[in-house]
């Protein structure tokens, strides 16, 4: 019995999703502890193909119970959106299978829209925000200068906590941006069309994972984004502002003292990367677009295609190690079968020196990829199911990862769907 943590190790969308899906049978509760609706994690079941935002991935078994944790941005309009589009295709969310914790604070309609005013005002030195107000959530939740999900149990305190904050908000949506602002009504019908909806969910997320922990029950950690997303140890300020990092989880859960016995973190088989920041190993032009067509690298939520280049091991060791992962769930492999050879971006060159030490983040623009090659498999690996039956060249690519990202392979996927996976 272990409690369990799925974490990106890179830039995001690693195919985090599609393991939640396969591991949820294994445990009993799935938390998301970071985060909101800015990233998309894809799922492919015998339901349908679905992009959750901030849906915990283990919504779709049965008996599992799903939690949106204190550390999460709960944009309740959004949430409520998915929760009717899953409903709509069959899927089952009731206040059973989804608890959320009252202390997750609320993201309210300013964020959003302070989002793209920000972004706007920065022009071409922009941060390559998705505009869903996650920036300007976190900033006003830890200058607490937002409400907490529970305050909707006490609606006079909350009017009077929201006309505080509409006040202020207003002083800088109107001064700083020459925006319109907001009035208490407009606010009141907000919360009243959204925030009642989500009322029915909320719980007390320490006191139920204290029961959990006491019941031996299995917990699941699903992150959002990766480790060089992560505020404090990505590549800031091209970060997103929570910490998807796994050390984190058990704080933005609801209860602090969880231990995390096993960190999968999920690796692509080579590198993506969505929105601005340096990206050492990016590739341009008609390589780029092969890979990207292959591998059909368009954002989830934004459908914006993503940056791509070869398996970056510098940048993936460090992630590796930033999150403290015990094991690899490498994914897409299945796509780099059209290759002759398979480039691996093996050190940086930085000063003119070669390093095998990510750099820190003022530096990072200056680094070079020094790239080497493997030999390619050319040959469709997406019906394979077993380690053995991998192509010699497929085996000895993963043996390569292994070694020099200094982490066990566990998984290896070949496909999107449930069953596509290898176990060694
Ligand atoms: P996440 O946010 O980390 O869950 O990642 P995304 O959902 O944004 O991106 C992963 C994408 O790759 C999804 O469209 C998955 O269905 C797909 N995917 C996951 N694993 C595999 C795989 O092994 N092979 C292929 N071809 N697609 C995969």
């Amino acid at each position: 019995m272990s409690n369990s943590a799925i974490v990106g190790i890179n830039w995001g969308d690693e195919g985090k999703g599609r393991m939640v899906d396969l591991l949820t049978e294994q445990y009993d509760v799935v938390v998301r502890h970071q985060g909101g609706g800015n990233a998309g994690h894809t799922v492919i079941n015998e339901k349908g193909k679905f992009a959750l935002h901030l849906l915990p991935s283990g919504i779709f078994r049965e008996g599992v119970v799903n939690v949106l944790g204190n550390g999460v941005a709960l944009d309740c309009e959004n949430l409520w959106k998915e929760i009717e589009e899953l409903r709509a295709k069959g899927v089952s969310v009731t206040p059973d299978n989804l608890k959320i914790s009252d202390r997750a604070s609320l993201l309210l309609p300013w964020h959003r829209e302070l989002d793209g005013l920000e972004e706007a005002r920065l022009a071409d030195k922009k941060y390559g925000s998705t505009r869903q107000g996650i920036a300007p959530f976190y900033s006003d939740k830890f200058q607490k200068k937002t409400v907490m999900a529970g305050e909707l149990r006490y609606p006079e305190r909350l009017k009077a906590h929201l006309s505080d904050l509409l006040e202020w908000k207003n002083l800088i949506l109107r001064r700083v941006y020459g925006a319109d602002g907001y009035t208490m009504e407009q606010l009141t019908d907000w919360v009243s069309t959204w925030g009642e909806k989500i009322r029915p969910y909320l719980c007390d997320a320490g006191k139920f994972f204290r029961d959990a922990v006491a019941q031996r029950k299995r917990i699941l950690f699903e992150a959002q984004l990766g480790s060089l997303r992560d505020l404090d140890y990505g590549i800031y300020p091209y970060t997103t502002s929570s910490n998807p990092v796994a050390a984190y989880a058990p704080v933005g859960a609801g209860l602090p003292s969880m231990k995390i016995d096993e960190v999968i973190g999920v690796v692509k088989a080579y590198s993506t990367c969505v929105g601005e920041g340096p990206f050492t190993c990016e590739w341009f032009g008609d390589e780029a677009e092969q890979l990207r067509k292959a591998g059909a690298e368009y954002g989830a939520k934004t459908g914006r295609p993503r940056r791509v280049g070869p398996m970056d091991i510098v940048a993936t060791r460090y992630g590796i190690q930033v999150q403290g992962a015990t094991c690899i769930a490498l994914t897409k492999l299945d796509v780099l079968s059209y290759m002759e050879r398979i480039p691996v971006c093996a050190h940086y060159r930085l000063d003119g020196e070669l390093t095998d030490d990510f750099p820190f983040p003022a530096a990072l623009p200056d680094a070079e990829p020094v790239t080497e090659y493997l030999d390619g498999w050319k040959r469709d690996i997406s019906g394979v199911r077993k380690w053995e039956d991998l192509p010699d060249a497929a085996r000895k690519y993963v043996e390569y990862l292994e070694k020099n990202l200094e982490c066990p392979i566990r998984y290896v996927s070949v496909g999107p769907e449930r069953d596509a996976i290898i176990l060694r």
